[in-house]
């Protein structure tokens, strides 16, 4: 098989590394290698890094309606490519081609056209000291900006990032996980044909130690935007603070799942929180993998679950009719199988799946993990602390609100929180006493674009998501005027 090989984008044109090294990418699916990407060093990052400062001026100085026509034609060539690049994401992450039809990219659409018509409506503050003088707010762009995705949505989290960051202004180094580099290379040849000045969007392609550590420490980058793993978001901050750059870091989670006994318990309120589980392998940071039900429905609850949850088809992505496809690659394969093993030896009881799944044909070699529901553990074992990111869920009792919220919040994450309940005053009482960025009342993964998104504790530093990303990507600078 002729493997495809990929290449970065710098200064308006696709090229291979300087240093020629390239990295294995992976179906996981098959567990077979169907292409290669660059693993880029400090000498693509420093041409990249060059080329952004030189189109910045130009860039940071058309009309917001420009920039945001640039956005839109690239939505557009996203859009009318929907079903190849569908087909990419899934066989580059092992996602149910169905959902990166129906979420991933049309997501990653929607990211490029609201960003593109929230630079047009932005607006800043002025501050009136009577009549002595007229404070106002300048948000200027920073000028270079580094934007770090994760592996799990690929191009949904890239186009986040990438989208408000071009839109205010600046020049962008943008690198996806080199697990599943795929879409971004697509999007970078979609770039050209959009138009974009050379320079204004580079992607980057390559390792975290190599090519993200080179773009962090490149002096030109004004701030870093990264998604991803707490620890490598530790490992930035240190980076980023020895050279004062901005930050925004959206990282790991352990999200709980509130189910209160007087929930609606409709099928379709069980569906989606068995949804909140297990979608995407259970690879979202949302995901709610700790689920907490009160006593009195406890077993009621676990028995309707785990029968949905044994229900689910593990199965080949590129099929209808998939629920789940493969976790991402062999060393997150592992990882989790090994997070199940720990489950048992800390004395949990698996009520459903608990191993890989074997699939015939082509997806013989593949990476496939059966829906987990796992109960009997305490809130403070290493399985109900410790971020697993795959299809695993424990279930614990609670016996009040009080515990319930104390469960929930006792772990160094907190991104999300999801509560089922009827009781009005419940809700808002809970919601605001989760230690979460994010609550979801009634429902899971409704997002409305111009929300704060990010999370607190070791979930992260920061907010994206509308007016918060924008104004991330931009210097605030207050103008006085005398008026006497
Ligand atoms: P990861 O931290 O391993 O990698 C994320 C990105 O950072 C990749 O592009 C990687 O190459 C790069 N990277 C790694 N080391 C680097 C370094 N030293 N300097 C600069 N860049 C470096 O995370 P992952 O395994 O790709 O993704 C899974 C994690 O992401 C999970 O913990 C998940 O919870 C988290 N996540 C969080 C959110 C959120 O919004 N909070 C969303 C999606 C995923």
């Amino acid at each position: 098989m002729t493997l495809q090989t990929l290449s970065n984008l710098i200064d308006g044109r696709l090229v291979a590394p300087v240093d020629g090294l390239y990295l294995d990418v992976v179906e996981p699916a098959t567990g077979l290698t169907f292409a290669r990407c660059p693993d880029s060093g400090p000498a693509d990052v420093a041409l990249a890094a060059a080329a952004a400062q030189r189109a910045f001026p130009a860039w940071s100085h058309l009309p917001a309606t420009e920039r945001a026509g640039h956005l839109n034609r690239l939505a557009d060539l996203i859009e009318r490519r929907l079903e190849d690049f569908a087909a990419a994401e899934s066989r580059d992450s092992g996602k149910p081609l169905a959902l990166a039809r129906s979420v991933d990219i049309p997501r990653a659409v929607s990211n490029l056209r609201f960003f593109a018509a929230a630079i047009t409506q932005w607006s800043s503050e002025a501050h009136a000291m009577e009549e002595r003088a007229l404070n106002y707010t300048l948000r200027q762009p920073l000028g270079t900006v580094a934007c770090i995705s994760p592996w799990n949505l690929p191009l949904y989290l890239f186009t986040w990032k990438i989208a408000p960051a071009l839109a205010t202004g600046n020049c962008v180094l943008a690198k996806p996980s080199e697990v599943t580099p795929l879409t971004a290379h697509m999007l970078a040849e979609a770039s050209i044909e959009a138009g974009f000045p050379a320079g204004v969007l580079n992607v980057l392609q390559g390792s975290g130690a190599r090519t993200g550590q080179s773009l962090v420490d490149e002096d030109a980058v004004k701030a870093v935007s990264f998604t991803g793993s707490t620890r490598v978001g530790a490992q930035i901050a240190q980076s980023a603070a020895r050279r004062f750059v901005k930050t925004s870091l959206e990282l790991g989670g352990k999200n709980a799942t509130l189910v209160f006994a007087d929930w609606e318990g409709s099928d379709a309120q069980l569906d989606t929180i068995v949804r909140s589980a297990f979608s995407n392998q259970g690879q979202i940071c949302l995901c709610g993998s700790r689920i907490l039900v009160e006593r009195s429905r406890y077993a009621e609850f676990r028995d309707r679950f785990v029968a949905r949850a044994a229900a689910l088809r593990v199965g080949d992505p590129l099929q209808d009719g998939s629920d789940l496809g493969a976790v991402v690659s062999r060393a997150h394969f592992d990882k989790v199988l090994g997070c199940i093993a720990l489950a048992r030896e800390e004395g949990g009881t698996l009520l459903t799946g608990g191993g890989a799944v074997k699939l015939d044909g082509r997806c013989a070699a593949g990476w496939f993990i059966a829906p987990t529901v796992i109960e009997g553990l305490g809130p403070g074992c290493r399985t109900n602390q410790e971020e697993i990111f795959g299809p695993v869920v424990t279930l614990q009792p609670f016996d009040d609100e009080a515990e319930a919220l104390a469960v929930a919040n006792g772990t160094n994450y907190g991104l999300a929180a999801t509560v089922w309940t009827r009781d009005l005053q419940r809700a808002h009482r809970v919601a605001a006493r989760l230690h979460s960025g994010i609550v979801w009342i009634n429902c899971w993964m409704l997002r409305d674009l111009r929300t704060p998104f990010g999370g607190v504790k070791q979930s992260g530093v920061g907010r994206e998501g509308g007016v918060e990303a924008l104004r991330f990507f931009s210097e605030a600078k207050n103008v006085c005027i005398a008026l006497g």
